[in-house]
């Protein structure tokens, strides 16, 4: 067997970017950016070609005005209804383009997530929960599909038209022309004060926002607490207090900015940039002679020039919006994964053996500390120990949750790190406290670990795990889809997933014994699930209640890391060592009663 100092850790993650490397956003949309170039290209031109009628209409009522023939005025008729089509082909086949592109990367990316995440070591599912994997692969793509699809092309084409139509204005007046652009910098100048020092007011509204949340949990979470002790009113004070504080910083902010972001909105509005043009234009025509005809293209296209100040606020957000989703993105898929074995070994039978295993989280400090331990085929190994004392995480290497740091873990004589994950996940299986149950029917919730297997099997192992009966009360019976208004209790779903591993018929089981059951009926009925469970497999228990695995083959106590007890119940009580201490202080008051002892 190779050294443990020889092993490769997780696999290391691609370099960090240094600085001069592409932002997440630009490396995302790589494989598609060919065709995101060419669909905004496509928007701009549609854009421009959108002027056009507008501009064809201007010349049509200057000419109307000069008195010429209806022969002269056909083409320009003509150029409109083709600019306008020519507009909406573009603007359909960018659309078209880059949501074709954008589907193609959303599919590319969900992949690239998928697998990724299934060689993600298991241990971050429960440390860091499973809210990162649903806002990935969910809100994140989503992000970035409204930004590559939708604000891409809005944001070309509100940039682009302006600046041809302003072209166009300057031919037909200049000084009319220079007086349509300035709603647009009077409203980016009004939009750029309502702005100053939005981040630390963003800062601030998050920070108010956050205060709220907390105290409604605390709030909720003590109310009974509070309400038994007489004290309802302490335990919304608190609450309280915080909102009526945001209500406060949010109507000063409000305050500050009313007048100057109410005005950066009005200056821009078509209304009022068509009553400047129009009272501008008024006087150039009576006191300067203009032919009034000239006024038509500033009232076609002037809203037009101030118009991107109305839609770029929105979409700045839905690009800071993708940004960040790249971002997270990014770090998901760099995220170190377990590394697969280079030379696959096959284990050759279900001994479990630790040797010298120390595992650290932070790289510091360690967890576990030389812990030797074996676990012979067939029997029930408990973990005990205090609360913290590592009994979770030494569980957690056998299923590879995590890998040892130092030391070595084997099952059959193979080291854990050299089994192909799917021949490991065969033969180690894990019955959690939080259990997981998909939105399926009870049946597939069941068949998770064995999905060929047959209805009968399925019901002989709900039976096994006490859970028959109460299947065949549900609306559907085994049917009955899980999630969607039907709910199993929280020992229900235990005994559930411990039909789904009677099912799965892992050989070594590694269990985390449930703290809580609502009621000793159910916690009986899980008692006597689990002993089916135990039949003749391998099993490692993390013990949290020592009245559960008296009859245990081998006991196992753990303090901060170290094996510091093992043998059986008698034994260890006889000895008088710290098993006989926790066992004494976890005696319920009953036993004390009753005089039952051990
Ligand atoms: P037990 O199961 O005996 O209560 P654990 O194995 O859960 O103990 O924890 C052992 C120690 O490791 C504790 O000090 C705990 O704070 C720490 N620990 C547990 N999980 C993590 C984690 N995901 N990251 C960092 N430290 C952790």
């Amino acid at each position: 067997m190779k050294s443990p100092t020889s092993r490769p850790g997780p696999e290391p993650a691609p370099p960090a970017p240094d600085t001069g490397a592409p932002p997440p956003l630009r490396t995302l949309a790589a494989p598609v950016r060919g065709r995101l170039a060419l669909a905004a290209g496509l928007q701009a031109v549609a854009a421009l070609a959108g002027v056009v009628p507008f501009i064809a209409v201007s010349l049509l009522a200057d000419r109307l005005t000069d008195g010429a023939s209806a022969d002269a005025l056909w083409p320009l008729v003509a150029l409109a209804c083709a600019a306008g089509l020519f507009a909406l082909v573009c603007g359909t086949a960018a659309g078209a383009l880059a949501h074709l592109a954008d589907n193609d990367l959303q599919l590319a990316l969900r992949r690239r997530l998928a697998r990724h995440i299934g060689r993600l070591p298991l241990g971050r599912f429960t440390e860091k929960g499973t809210g990162e994997i649903k806002q990935a692969v969910h809100d994140d793509v989503s992000a970035l599909h409204t930004l590559f699809a939708h604000t891409l092309l809005d944001v070309v084409a509100v940039l682009t038209a302006p600046v041809l139509a302003l072209a166009y204005l300057f031919t037909v007046d200049w000084r009319l022309a220079l007086l349509a652009v300035v709603p647009l910098a009077l409203g980016v100048l009004l939009f750029r004060r309502a702005m100053s020092g939005a981040a630390a007011q963003m800062a601030e509204f998050g920070a108010a926002i956050g205060r709220i949340s907390a105290a409604a949990v605390e709030f909720a979470a003590g109310i009974a607490v509070f309400k038994s002790f007489g004290r309802g009113r302490r335990a919304h004070e608190r609450f309280v207090r915080a909102t009526e504080g945001f209500a406060d910083f949010f109507s000063g902010w409000v305050r500050a900015t009313l007048v100057s972001s109410t005005a950066a909105v009005l200056v821009v509005t078509p209304a009022v940039v068509l009553l400047l043009l129009t009272l501008a234009g008024a006087v150039l025509v009576t006191r300067d002679g203009m032919p009034a005809a000239r006024l038509v293209p500033f009232l076609l296209l002037g809203p037009a020039v101030a118009a991107p100040m109305g839609v770029v606020g929105p979409r700045v957000q839905q690009i800071r919006a993708g940004q960040a989703a790249a971002v997270r993105l990014t770090e998901l898929l760099r995220a170190p994964t377990l590394p697969e074995p280079a030379d696959p070994v096959l284990p050759d039978g279900h001994h479990v053996s630790m040797r010298g295993v120390s595992f650290s989280y932070d790289g510091r400090t360690d967890v576990l500390s030389g812990v030797d331990l074996d676990l012979v085929p067939g029997t029930v190994t408990a973990l005990v120990g205090p609360s913290g004392s590592g009994k979770s995480t030494l569980a957690s290497l056998l299923p590879r949750f995590h890998d040892v740091t130092a030391g070595t873990v084997t099952l059959g004589g193979a080291d854990v790190r050299d089994i192909p994950a799917t021949e490991l996940y065969r033969r180690v299986g894990f019955v959690l406290q939080d259990v997981r149950l998909l939105r399926a029917s009870v049946a597939d919730n069941i068949r998770l670990g064995r999905p060929d297997a047959t209805d009968e099997e399925v019901e002989r192992c709900a039976r096994a795990a006490h859970l028959h009966d109460r299947v065949l009360a549900l609306p559907d019976g085994y049917a009955t889809v899980l999630g969607s208004g039907v709910a199993l209790s929280g020992g229900e779903a235990q005994r559930l997933s411990i039909a789904r591993a009677l099912l799965a018929d892992a050989p070594v089981l590694v269990l985390d014994e449930a703290t809580a059951y609502a009621d000793p009926h159910s916690e009986a009925l899980i008692q006597d699930a689990l002993s089916a469970l135990a039949a003749g497999r391998t099993l490692l228990v993390i013990a949290h209640r020592l009245s559960t695995i008296r009859s245990a083959d081998r006991i196992v106590v753990l303090e901060d890391g170290r094996v510091t007890e093992q043998g059986r119940h008698d034994d260890l009580l006889a000895a008088g060592g710290r098993y006989a201490a926790l066992w004494d202080a976890q005696r319920s008051p009953d036993d004390v009663r009753e005089g039952s002892t051990r």
